[in-house]
C-alpha cells in the first residue's frame, strides 16, 4: 500500500480518459507520483461529468472510447473551457487524424506507445508555457486586414474574430512580430513550444496547416477582406509572413 498523496491545490489537475486498464492505471499512478492530482475517467460520458465537476489544468484524452468518439469530448470541452490543456492519445498514425484532434480542439498529441517520461516532459512545458504566457503588455499588431490583439489575445479580420487556439495565435504573433523576416523552424519550436521540447516538430507543420486554413476560411466569409498576409513555407528553414 503506498501513501496517499496529500491533497494539495498547488499541484497540477490532470484528468485522464482512458478505457484501457493497464495504460489508465499507468498515467494515474504515474502522474501521482511525479507531482500532479490525477482523476481518471473510463468513458467519455464520465471525463464530461468530471471535467463539470472540478476544475482541471490538462486534459489526457484516449480518442478511441468506448461510448462516444474522443473527438467528440475534445470539442465539446474546448467550447466550454478555452484554457484547458488537452493531449491526445491516439495510436492513429496519419497525418489526418492528427489534424481531426488539433482542430477539434487539442493542444498536442502523443502517439501511443508512448513513455511516461515523454509525457511528463511535454505536461511540464505547457504547463510552464502557459504560466508564461499570463498577461503580458503588447501593442496590437495590423497587418493588413488583419489584427492581432497579444494582450487580448484576439485575432481579428475586420471586427470579425478568427478564433485561434493558444498555439495558432502564438505562432501567427510570433510571425507577426517578425513579418516581412525568416523566422527558423527552431525558433518557432523553442518560441511557441519550448527550448526543451523534444517531440516531434509534425506538431509545427499541423499547427500551422490548421492556422492557414482558419485565416483561409475567416477571408472566404468576409468579402471585405483583400488584404490577408500570407504565410510562405521556406523550404529547409522556416515560414515568412509576407504582408
Ligand atoms: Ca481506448
Amino acid at each position: 500500500m503506498g501513501t496517499p498523496a496529500a491533497p494539495d491545490s498547488s499541484r497540477p489537475k490532470v484528468l485522464v480518459v482512458e478505457d484501457d486498464e493497464v495504460i489508465g492505471h499507468h498515467l494515474h499512478t504515474g502522474l501521482q507520483s511525479n507531482g500532479y492530482t490525477a482523476t481518471w475517467s473510463r468513458t467519455g460520458v464520465a471525463a464530461l461529468a468530471e471535467a463539470s465537476r472540478a476544475s482541471y489544468d490538462a486534459l489526457l484524452l484516449d480518442l478511441g472510447l468506448p461510448d462516444m468518439d474522443g473527438l467528440d469530448v475534445a470539442r465539446t470541452l474546448r467550447s466550454r473551457f478555452r484554457d484547458l490543456l488537452i493531449v491526445i492519445l491516439t495510436a492513429r498514425t496519419d497525418d489526418i487524424d492528427i489534424i481531426a484532434g488539433l482542430d477539434a480542439g487539442a493542444d498536442d498529441y502523443l502517439i501511443k506507445p508512448f513513455s511516461l517520461t515523454v509525457l511528463l516532459a511535454r505536461l511540464r512545458a505547457h504547463l510552464r508555457r502557459q504560466t508564461l504566457n499570463a498577461p503580458a503588455q503588447q501593442q496590437p499588431i495590423h497587418l493588413g486586414d488583419l489584427t492581432i490583439d497579444p494582450t487580448a489575445r484576439r485575432c481579428t479580420l475586420h471586427d470579425a474574430e478568427v478564433a485561434l487556439r493558444p498555439k495558432e495565435f502564438e505562432l501567427l504573433s510570433l510571425l507577426a512580430r517578425h513579418a516581412g523576416e525568416a523566422v527558423s523552424r527552431e525558433t518557432l519550436m523553442a518560441e511557441v513550444w519550448d527550448v526543451n521540447w523534444f517531440g516531434s516538430t509534425k506538431t509545427l507543420d499541423v499547427t500551422m496547416a490548421v492556422l492557414r486554413r482558419r485565416l483561409t476560411e475567416a477571408t472566404e466569409t468576409d468579402p471585405r477582406v483583400s488584404h490577408l498576409p500570407r504565410i510562405a513555407t521556406l523550404r529547409g528553414h522556416g515560414y515568412r509572413l509576407e504582408i
